[in-house]
Formats: structure tokens, sequence, C-alpha cells
């Protein structure tokens, strides 16, 4: 270990942004063993792991990377896999710049540990050893628990849940499983079937998927009740955010998730009745998180004639991911940083330029955050044939969709819950990952889920003691 101040920093190779941009395959290539112990070996196993600190999973990357360093790769993989639900995924897509590798102590000077694409490395080739398994609790218990939502927050409360005998449900509205991880986040980043190989593997294991099924439509949220012991919430957060800005009831103004869920869908070989393409066309992304990062470079790779990113920041201030960025702008994207749209003009109904607003910095605001004020005078148009809105995403109205006026919310809309116990006001209702949290990671849907399965196995636990002593007082009243 320590090899840090001798072993360059090399992550696995990228595929050449000419050539990824001709197709949806993921732009990394794999370690090869050597080359991730070698990686591995640069960790300088600090006494406090501010990776792990910084996890929200607190993964044990310390542990996983000397025992890759020293090539005993399963027991790598059984301590990664043992606080991960989703380790090859978290390899894929986390933002490790802004968490584990950003933190880690020879990111400045040397380069921070490859923790991420180590952890890939590690995971998929413990698929390829055999070494993943379905698994099977030591006894089945008489209880059974629906999770409402088959994103990462439900799917790890799952694994956790079935782990300990417990009959599981998923209830999920799309015909996939994987929430935002099937039909959010492009192939790209992450390519489906390394998401379709977790649900099989979890189906494999006795969790039951119920898809295309909607609650609070096809089956009511009382009668879910009535079925199970207890019920997780998971649905994410699904309504875009929209601008109040002159123009917006123009056609080709689309909402992200619009765009890319067709996209994804068409990947995965489903016909779609409007298939929506950028071929040829110019495309103006709004908004600087991922979601906008995913939507540009979608664009790119569906032979858009020009694609430009708006932002009304700068690049320091922007909410998406640094290396995301450079991944755009080395396959052809246009960032415009500090420019928000200020009117939309159509021609026969379609949009057809963007009126651009100049911003500039004006210090931070009370939140920490860099607030913006507009610049007046330099106004100026970009042209357009469609606009793609990626301006973040809020709640649905979950009491109205539940028919439970009951269910406490946040000020956001978000579900209220109890911190720790993760259950709402409704007794035996738990709730996780986005509609708790608002739009967040993968990562932490996985975390939230895996604790929410926690407390409610506790309170399962509680409840049947509870019934136990009163069962042995009644008999003993009766003796
Ligand atoms: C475009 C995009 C790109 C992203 N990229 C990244 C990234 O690179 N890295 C990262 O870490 N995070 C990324 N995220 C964020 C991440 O995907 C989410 O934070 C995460 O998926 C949230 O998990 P979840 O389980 O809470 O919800 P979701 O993944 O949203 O899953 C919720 C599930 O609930 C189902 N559902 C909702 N309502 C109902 C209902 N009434 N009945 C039945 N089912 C219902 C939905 O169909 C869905 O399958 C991205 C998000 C987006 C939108």
């Amino acid at each position: 270990m320590l090899k840090f101040n001798v072993t360059p920093q090399a992550y696995p190779e990228k595929r050449k942004p000419e050539k990824r941009a001709e197709d949806f395959n993921e732009i990394y290539m794999e370690y090869a063993v050597q080359k991730a112990e070698e990686q591995a070996n640069r960790c300088s196993q600090c006494g406090i792991p501010f990776c792990q600190v910084h996890c929200p999973l607190q993964n044990n990357i310390p542990d996983w990377l000397k025992l890759t360093a020293e090539n005993r790769l399963q027991e790598a993989y059984e301590i990664s896999s043992a606080t991960n639900t989703f380790p090859e995924i978290c390899g894929r897509i986390c933002p490790q710049d802004r968490l584990c590798e950003g933190n880690c102590v020879v990111n400045k000077g040397f380069g921070a540990v490859t923790i991420g694409s180590i952890e890939k490395f590690i995971t998929e080739n413990a698929w390829e050893q055999g070494w993943v398994k379905p698994f099977a609790p030591k006894s089945e218990r008489k209880e059974s628990i629906g999770i409402i939502g088959a994103g990462p927050a439900g799917m790890a409360a799952a694994e956790m849940l079935r782990r300990q005998g417990y009959k599981v449900t998923i209830y999920d509205r799309y015909n996939r499983a994987g929430g935002l991880m099937i039909y959010g986040i492009p192939n790209f980043k992450l390519e489906k079937w390394v998401v379709e190989r977790r649900t099989e593997w979890l189906k494999s294991s006795g969790v039951k998927f119920n898809l295309n099924c909607d609650i609070g439509k096809d089956i009511s949220f009382k009668e879910l009740q009535s079925k199970h012991d207890a019920i997780l919430i998971a649905t994410g957060v699904y309504k875009a955010r929209t601008l109040e800005t002159t123009g917006m009831e123009l056609d080709n103004i689309i909402p992200a998730l619009q765009f890319l869920i067709a996209s994804n869908k068409i990947g995965l070989g489903d016909k779609l009745k409007e298939p929506m393409s950028m071929g040829g066309k110019h495309v103006v992304v709004v908004g600087g998180g991922d979601t906008a990062m995913d939507c540009v470079r979608t664009a790119i790779r569906q032979d858009a004639s020009s694609v430009t990113c708006l932002y009304r920041r700068d690049r320091d201030n922007m909410p998406g991911s640094r290396r995301e960025v450079n991944h755009a702008e080395e396959e052809g994207v246009k960032f415009v940083w500090l420019s928000a749209p200020k009117a939309f003009k159509g021609k026969a109904g379609k949009v057809s330029e963007v009126l651009v607003q100049r911003m500039r910095l004006n210090g931070k605001d009370a939140n920490g955050r860099e607030s913006i004020v507009p610049v007046e005078g330099e106004d100026y148009a970009i042209s357009a044939d469609i606009v793609i809105n990626a301006l973040g995403f809020e709640p649905e109205d979950l009491p109205a969709l539940f028919n439970e006026p009951r269910l406490k919310l946040n000020n956001n809309g978000t579900v209220k819950v109890t911190p720790g116990t993760f259950e709402t006001n409704i007794e035996g209702v738990f709730a996780a990952g986005d509609i708790v949290r608002g739009a967040s990671l993968v990562v932490w849907g996985i975390a939230d889920g895996r604790s929410a399965a926690q407390a409610i196995i506790s309170s399962l636990q509680s409840k049947a003691a509870i019934a136990q002593t009163q069962k042995q007082e009644g008999r003993r009243a009766r003796m």
C-alpha cells in the first residue's frame, strides 16, 4: 500500500469522444486485474478514512482496497457488498469526485485513489467468477412488506428485508424495475443489463415484482395496507420544475425526463408511438445538473446539429459533476455559463429561438450558494429547434394520489418521516429515497432504503414481541 507517490493515478481508458458519440455504450473500458491491484495499492490506509466518512453508505473502502491490492478479490467483493446492494452501479455512476475520491487524502498533490473504478472492477469480477449468488434467508417469516417503487431505494430495502426472511413485494407503475436507474440515467453511464441483472438476482432470492401497477390507480393505497404488515413508499420525484418564461406554450419545449425516458426505451428495444429524435436539430438544454448533462450527451448521440447548454451560474457553481461536464465538452457540447432563457420565440407554433439573459454572480446567499443577478442590456438570441427543460424535479401530490389525506408532507412536498425511523405519521407506513430527501443520488437512495428496512424490521419485531407478551399474559390470566 501507500504507493501513491510512485504509481501515478490511472482511470480505466475512456473511448475516444468521436467513437462514443456514435453509440450509447458506456464510455469507460474495464481495468485488467493487474491494473486494479496496482491502483488499489495507491491507498494510504488513513487512520481516519475520509473516503468512508463521506460515503453515504459508509463503505469500508480502505479494507476492500487493501484486499484488492493483495489479490484477495472474493473477500474484497464480500466486504464491498456487505454495505451496498449495488456496488457495480455506484462504481459507475456515483459522483465520486464529490464523495469518496473528492475526500481522498492523496487527492491533493497525487490524484485520488480511483475508488469508483476499482469498486466496479471488484464487482464485475465477482459476477464473472460466480461469487454473486441469489441469497436464501435462514428462515421464512410470516409478515409481508409492500414496497411502492422499484428504484434504488425500494430495491435496496427489498434486499435487506428478504435476507431476514420477510415476504417482499415491490409494486411499480413502469413495466421494468430499476426506477431512474433504468429509465432516467442513460446507457452511456449505466448500461441497462447491469440493472436488469440485479433485478433478476432479487427475483431469484424471492423478492416479488408487481410491475405495470400504479398504486393509487390500479390498486388503492388502502388495499395495499390491508395486504401487508408494513408499507414502504419509495416513489421518487418526477414532476418537472418549469420556467415562468414568455413562450413556454410553444411546441418543442419538452421536459428532460420525457426525452430521456423515450431514449432509454428505444435503447431497450421498445417501439414508441411517437419516437423523439434530435437528429439534425439545434438543441438547447436549460439547466446545470446531472439531468442536463445526460440530456446534452443524449442529444449528441442522436446526431443533433448543435447542442448548447444554458446555465445561469458559472462552471464552479453548477450542481452537476465536473466529470460529466468534461465528458460533454469532449463530445462537442457548448456550455454557455451565466445565461438564462428570458423568452422563447416561435414560428408556426414551434420554438425557433431562445432570447438569452446574461447573468452575473452577486456574492453568497444565506445558504452559502452564489447568488445571481441579471446583467441589463446584454440579451442576445440563439436558434433552437428543440428546448429541453432540465431544471429539476418535485414530488407528486401523494396524499391526493393515494387518497390518503392524513399523510403528512414537508413544506417542499416530500413525505415527512421521523428521522432515524423512516416512519411517516401513519403507523406501519415508512418512506425513503428521493420522495423523502428530494431529488438526490442513487447512493443516497440505497443508503436510505437499507436504513428504512432496518427500521421496518425493528418495528415488526417489537410488534411481534408485544403480541407474544400479550398472548402469554392472557394465558396466565386464564390459568
Ligand atoms: C436524468 C437523471 C440522471 C441521474 N443521474 C444520476 C447519476 O449519475 N448518479 C446518481 O447517483 N444519481 C443520479 N440521478 C439521481 C438518481 O437517479 C435518484 O436520486 C434515484 O434514482 C432515487 O431513487 P428512488 O428509489 O428514491 O426513486 P426512483 O429511482 O425515482 O424510483 C421510484 C420508482 O417508483 C415508481 N413509482 C412512483 N410512483 C408510483 C406509484 N404511484 N405506483 C407505483 N410505482 C410508482 C417509479 O415508477 C419508479 O420506478 C439521476 C436522476 C435523473 C433524473
